[in-house]
């Protein structure tokens, strides 16, 4: 690809939530050099392996170079056409929510906004959803619990100020690495402790103080005697909870029914009692507390009560917003926070606006839309099952692989076969399951080529900007999606020229008919012209208009944003499993990521350096339940569920807790033959947040 500058360009990693600074130096045949920016507050100049590795995937071989309609090149015009008659013709004969789109937690801010825009305002329904349905959705449901808003209260230079990082199904040395060297300067500076709790013994866990190997589900029953602990052990702050929160009394009631003492919380966790206490004498005696969260709290069927159990105990003791204190949740993806910012979600408006009909009418009349969507769309789980059914006539996907990343992969790889009409904006050639079933294909601008904003795990928005000329005739996502725009009669709605006129309007929304009372409130960008936006230094919302700096930390004085401005303390479920092992399944599966690979590797795959952590799929399996199911070291195995089956070597390490194995997600047939993790899982998602329960599914295991 060609360079589009000579010298250094200041963008942003590709990768995990950490969402670090980039800087990208073309070297004037296709490739760039790549170095940390020491000026971008996330990271200052640190970089992991797969983000130092970014410019070993650059190449364009085996890039999508040019749009094509039934496999067949054709041009952009007859192809943007297509694609408005598609979602046209489906729309008119079987009414709007005959349409989706899914979209991905790796778009830019700019691409969400218009897809959002687009299905919301102008075609009519909210069947819009995520790849971060996957990814975080459970702590949005937590937040607007807890909150009244999906905020992170805190910032990353809380972790350098805790005396104590909790770190809750979180793999941070693996999934947010520059976070991991950030808390283990802290360590090595400061002497701050850290807990993991995990069912696994992964890198993190291994190097912490104190490991609590929590029985899978579990992690809700800790919490909740964590709770009773603060209350019974004089450690609440009284006067932040009489002034700022409400529903302590019915919480701990609640908590003290789920663990009533320490010896039934240590049974029901499976972890030592001695252990136990250690966990919750530290937290209790450390007001310097910061608690991480991320996939294994998440990706759960009670993912949500998970995230309020931990919230509760923050907002018991008052240590929240403040600094090196306070719950964290660490986002999977580079962008799922921006996504949630345009209301990328099917439950959300833009601007974190809902579905109640003032906020209906007040975006409506921002976006003289006149077809708004009055209600919730279908979250991913219930989308593609309505996609199964053949309710949803036509689709059109962006960035993700339906067919290898949700749950029941195989079925839905079949599902998309019953849609009339598909189109799949994409830079890859070889998208397993996806292109094969593609009406239309449009070939996408890739990281490095596309020019906009992200928003990272500490409500920090930074610039993505490009630095190479994308490939053959490929286009950025926002522009394919206003054409689309233009092309269904909206063209005053979606005439942008460039992603600035995106992010002034996106930034103008959040500040329309404002009182205060909604916290994501960017006007202050609002009227950025093109130069100020192409120089946008990294900066956190809250921004509202006449703000100079942006806001690091909320709550720590109250002001949640609830109508009373009071938090709320959740009653959550006694913590179970949805789906048991038993029978033919007998063991409990759990997925998630390794160290030097992403998501379905489009990207990490390209670098050779990259695959040398992890070269092939594989399961680790207890030695015990390797003895059990005649497995040795380093063969082969197939696990399977209800719902699919793979071929992975094995692993046998003590580090598994026996009942349980783990296999990453990554591989997929263009990769590593039957190795799609995604086939296995079920299709249980929590009944509050709609995000799939990847991290306990029950399975089973034998020779290969
Ligand atoms: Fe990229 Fe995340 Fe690594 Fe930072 S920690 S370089 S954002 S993958």
């Amino acid at each position: 690809a060609a360079p589009l500058a000579q010298a250094g360009v200041r963008t942003t990693c590709a990768y995990c939530g950490v969402g670090c600074g980039v800087i990208a130096t073309p070297d004037g045949a296709g490739g760039a050099a790549i170095a940390g920016d020491a000026a971008h507050p996330a990271n200052r100049g640190r970089l992991c392996v797969k983000g130092a590795a970014l410019g070993e995937t650059l190449a364009t071989e085996g890039r999508l170079h040019y749009p094509a309609i039934h496999g067949v090149r054709t041009t952009w015009n007859r192809a943007l056409d297509a694609v408005a008659e598609g979602l046209r013709r489906a729309s008119e004969q079987h009414g709007p929510d005959a349409v989706a789109f899914y979209l991905s937690g790796q778009l830019l801010t700019e691409d969400y906004y218009v897809a959002n825009k687009l299905m919301k305002g102008f075609i009519g329904s909210a069947n819009v959803d995520t790849n971060s349905r996957l990814c975080m959705a459970s702590t949005v449901a937590g937040h607007k619990r807890a909150f009244g808003a999906d905020i992170v209260p805190n910032c990353y230079e809380d972790l350098d100020e805790a005396d104590l990082v909790v770190l809750v199904g979180s793999n941070t040395a693996w999934c947010h690495p520059v976070l991991f060297q950030r808390i283990e300067q802290a360590r090595a500076g400061r002497g701050c402790r850290v807990v993991a709790i995990d069912p696994r013994r992964t890198v993190t866990a291994g190097s912490a103080d104190l490991h609590l190997a929590v029985a899978p589900g579990m992690d809700g029953v800790l919490f909740a005697r964590l709770l009773v602990e603060i209350a019974e052990r004089g450690a609440l702050d009284r006067d932040f909870v009489a002034r700022h929160t409400a529903g302590l009394d019915e919480a701990l009631g609640n908590a003290r029914r789920i663990a009533p003492d320490r010896a039934a919380t240590a049974a029901r966790c499976g972890v030592g009692e001695a252990d136990l206490a250690l966990f919750l004498d530290w937290w209790i005696a450390t007001p310097r507390v910061v608690t991480c969260f991320s996939q294994g709290v998440n990706q759960s069927a009670q993912g949500t009560d998970k995230v309020n159990a931990i919230l509760n105990v923050h907002l018991a003791a008052g240590r929240i917003g403040r600094p090196g204190s306070g719950p964290f949740s660490l986002t999977g993806q580079p962008n799922a926070m921006g996504g949630r910012e345009v209301g990328g979600l099917a439950n959300q408006l833009a601007a974190h606006m809902g579905f109640a009909p003032e906020e209906v009418d007040r975006v409506g009349r921002f976006w003289q839309a006149p077809r708004m969507a009055q209600g919730e769309g279908l979250k991913a789980v219930a989308l593609f099952e309505a996609v199964e059914r053949g309710e949803i006539k036509a689709l059109w996907v962006l960035c993700t692989n339906p067919a290898a990343s949700l749950p029941r992969a195989d079925a839905m790889r079949s599902a998309l076969k019953k849609l009339d009409f598909l189109a799949v904006s994409e830079i890859s050639a070889h998208v397993d399951g996806l292109l094969d079933a593609a009406t239309v294909v449009l070939p996408a601008a890739a990281w490095g080529e596309k020019d906009g904003t992200v928003t990272n795990s500490e409500r920090r928005i930074s610039r993505q900007r490009p630095f190479l000329a994308p490939p053959g005739e490929a286009r950025p996502d926002w522009w394919q999606i206003c054409e689309v725009g233009k092309r269904l009669g909206h063209r005053h709605a979606f005439d942008f020229r460039k992603p600035a006129d995106i992010f002034r309007e996106h930034a103008a929304l959040s500040a329309f008919e404002n009182d205060g009372t909604r916290l994501f409130d960017i006007g202050g960008l609002a009227e950025i012209s093109d130069e100020a936006y192409d120089d946008l230094a990294p900066v956190q919302w809250p921004l509202p208009k006449g703000a100079i700096a942006g806001t690091p930390r909320l709550f720590g004085q109250g002001g949640f944003a609830h109508a009373d401005g009071k938090a709320r303390f959740v009653c959550p479920a006694t913590p179970s499993l949805a789906a048991q092992p038993a029978g033919d399944y007998p063991l409990i599966l759990n997925t998630g990521r390794v160290r030097d690979q992403w998501h379905t590797m489009s990207r990490t795959g390209l670098s050779p350096g990259l695959a040398r952590h992890c070269p092939a799929p594989f399961v680790e399996v207890h030695p015990e339940d390797a003895g059990r199911f005649g497995l040795a070291d380093g063969g082969f195995a197939v696990v399977s569920t209800p719902h699919g089956r793979v071929e992975l070597r094995v692993v046998v390490t003590a580090g598994q807790r026996p009942g349980s194995i783990f296999a990453p997600i990554h591989w997929t047939e263009a990769t590593a033959g039957r190795a799609r993790v995604g086939a296995l899982v079920h299709g249980v998602v929590d009944p509050v947040s709609g995000q799939p329960d990847s991290k306990a599914v029950p399975a089973a295991i034998r020779p290969w």
